[in-house]
């Protein structure tokens, strides 16, 4: 099956929003054996969408457009692809009637505006997908040699809802027995660079097969993507798993988790299982530490809390750091990181307490202390651990790859592996 995507929206053509919607169909189509053939965006005038849909159709079994299925005049998604078809447009009274239901229920008070009956209008013969995170309906559209265009909501919540509740099984149902896949895995390694992945992966006897390796360096690691293509279910699972266990067998515990995970999660799953609870001191991430930590749900079972001591005095007052480390060294020193980590630890009354100071940048720099100079400690009940780090990037990117270096120097610690 080759089908193509089509983007809508004045917003994504002028960069304001970024693409979000073609990655993830993309990601999601290959995992159930279908390749995006290609990709297209246009503005919101219905002559530009039904240029790119009819251009789309003429190469493709099918076209999936996101964007303009909304209640404003900007929203001609429907009508445009419609007229493609020769359709006119009826009033679905079943679906107008969900959504006068739907209003009432949220805002009793209010009509529901005369705008909204457009969500309603779909093209004649046409199949509704379901929306269940939002109130305008998804549209199929077959013409009578089979082609197809699925139509799904801009909101990328809405899209992805759509998406899996719907057009996929829809879509997987027409594929029948598919015979040949796409399919891949991501492994996650932080705290060693590039070039020394590379190097570890070089040592793998015979490499990894067939499956294709790509290194994906961002700030919180290198991620590395294996993939196959173009072969049979079962063969590619058997594959891919061989390929990550090589890989898993040079990069030992570089690697903290596998797809999205986050090592945040990873790291408070470890400290759970040790029903250790956790602290945090920081200067120069001012924040961002305990921000990972709680974005992940459930986290108050282990992080206690913090501080946050940018200022030296804040540093003396809230952590006790003695007033002669922080003369005789600065705030951005082994000393300090030290007692800053066993001061969060005494003060919050935890097992494990990390800190961070550095030099985010742009300015503050010296010689001995140059931008991305960064101390990250851990106390861990009693036995105390700092390390030195030298990053690289802007004041954002240092921050970032400071609190990601904090975490991973909690898992070392508590991994039964330790530091491979
Ligand atoms: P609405 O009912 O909100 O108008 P819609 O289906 O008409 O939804 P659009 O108006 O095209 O969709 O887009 C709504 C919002 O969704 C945009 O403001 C934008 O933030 C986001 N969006 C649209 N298209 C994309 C895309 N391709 N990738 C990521 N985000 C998108
Ligand atoms: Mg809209």
């Amino acid at each position: 099956m080759r089908i193509e995507v089509v983007t809508i929206g004045d917003e994504l053509l002028l960069g304001f929003t970024i693409d979000t919607n073609a990655a993830h169909l993309a990601r999601q189509l290959a995992a159930v054996g279908v390749e995006i053939i290609r990709r297209t965006t246009c503005g919101d005038t219905a002559e530009s969408i039904a240029a790119a849909v009819g251009e789309a159709l003429e190469r493709a079994d099918g076209v999936i457009t996101t964007g303009g299925l909304g209640p404003t005049s900007d929203d001609l998604t429907k009508p445009a692809i419609a007229a493609l078809f020769g359709r006119g447009m009826t009033l679905d009274e079943e679906h107008l009637a969900w959504m006068r239901d739907r209003w009432a229920t949220r805002w009793p008070e209010r009509p529901m505006p005369e705008a909204n009956v457009q969500q309603a209008m779909v093209p004649e013969g046409a199949r509704k997908l379901e929306n269940r995170h939002g109130s305008a309906p998804g549209i199929f559209l077959e013409d009578a040699r089979g082609r197809w265009v699925a139509m799904l909501p801009g909101v990328p919540r809405e899209m992805r809802g759509m998406l899996g509740d719907t057009l996929l099984p829809l879509i997987r149902e027409r594929l029948g027995d598919v015979d040949r896949v796409v399919r891949s895995t991501t492994l996650r390694t932080t705290g060693v660079a590039e070039s020394l992945v590379a190097d570890r992966i070089e040592t793998i006897e015979g490499g990894v097969g067939d499956v294709s390796l790509a290194y994906l360096p961002n700030v919180d690691g290198v991620d590395l993507r294996l993939t196959v293509r173009d072969l049979p279910p079962r063969e590619a699972d058997a594959r891919l798993a061989a390929a990550a266990e090589r890989v898993r067998g040079v990069m030992g515990a570089a690697i903290y988790g596998e797809g999205e995970d986050d090592l945040a999660a990873v790291v408070l799953e470890a400290c759970r299982a040790r029903g250790l609870m956790l602290a945090v001191a920081e200067s120069c991430t001012g924040g961002m530490l305990g921000a990972r930590l709680t974005a992940i749900p459930g986290s108050s079972d282990v992080v206690c809390g913090g501080v946050i001591a940018y200022a030296d005095a804040v540093k003396r007052s809230l952590l006790d750091v003695p007033e002669a480390l922080l003369l005789a060294h600065g705030a951005v020193s082994e000393p300090v990181v030290r007692a800053m980590a066993t001061g969060a630890r005494a003060r919050l009354d935890v097992g494990a307490a990390l800190a961070i100071t550095g030099v985010a940048g742009p300015g503050g720099g010296t010689a001995a202390k140059p931008v991305g100079a960064v101390w990250i400690a851990l106390d861990l009940e009693g036995r105390v651990e700092a390390r030195a780090l030298r990053l690289w990037g802007d004041r954002d990117e240092v921050r970032r790859r400071s609190a990601q270096a904090a975490l991973e120097l909690l898992r070392r610690a508590l991994s039964p592996g330790g530091n491979s």
